[in-house]
């Protein structure tokens, strides 16, 4: 997984990263979801409005990485900025128009500062278990 680029313009940041194919959906790594859960439990509570109309946490076990990066990402933002309030993310992607594996996460959020301290914290924590 690598931050491409990161774009911030009036309240909305958009953080483009790509992925390794073998490690593209949550599903292609064992445990990756329990471990993910045990790490930070918070996200047991996060709402999440997918095409399945799955909760979060069973949503987890088989999508995309950008989206669990996305979550993931909220939730630091949420622990690091107590007064931000309703922060919303969407992850898309477009292979056939855009670069394969490549993810666009689109979030209403502009601190840069705590943006990128949240963005390390994500980094950090996505490294601590991802299979090398
Ligand atoms: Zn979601």
């Amino acid at each position: 997984m690598k931050i491409q680029k990161i774009n911030c313009h009036n309240r909305n940041t958009i953080i483009c990263i790509s992925v390794d194919p073998k490690k593209q959906k949550t599903s292609q790594l064992p445990n990756f979801s329990k471990n993910l859960l045990e790490k930070m439990p918070q996200l047991e509570h996060h709402f999440c409005d997918n095409d399945e109309k799955r909760d979060f946490i069973h949503e987890l076990e088989d999508t995309e990485m950008a989206h669990a990066f996305e979550h993931v990402l909220l939730e630091n933002i949420a622990i690091n900025d107590k007064s931000a309030k309703c922060i919303s993310a969407t992850t898309e992607w477009n292979w056939q128009a855009g670069p394969r594996y490549y993810y666009w996460i689109n979030i209403n959020y502009d601190k840069k500062d705590v943006l990128k301290k949240s963005l390390h914290q994500t980094w950090q924590l996505f490294n601590s278990i991802m299979p090398k």
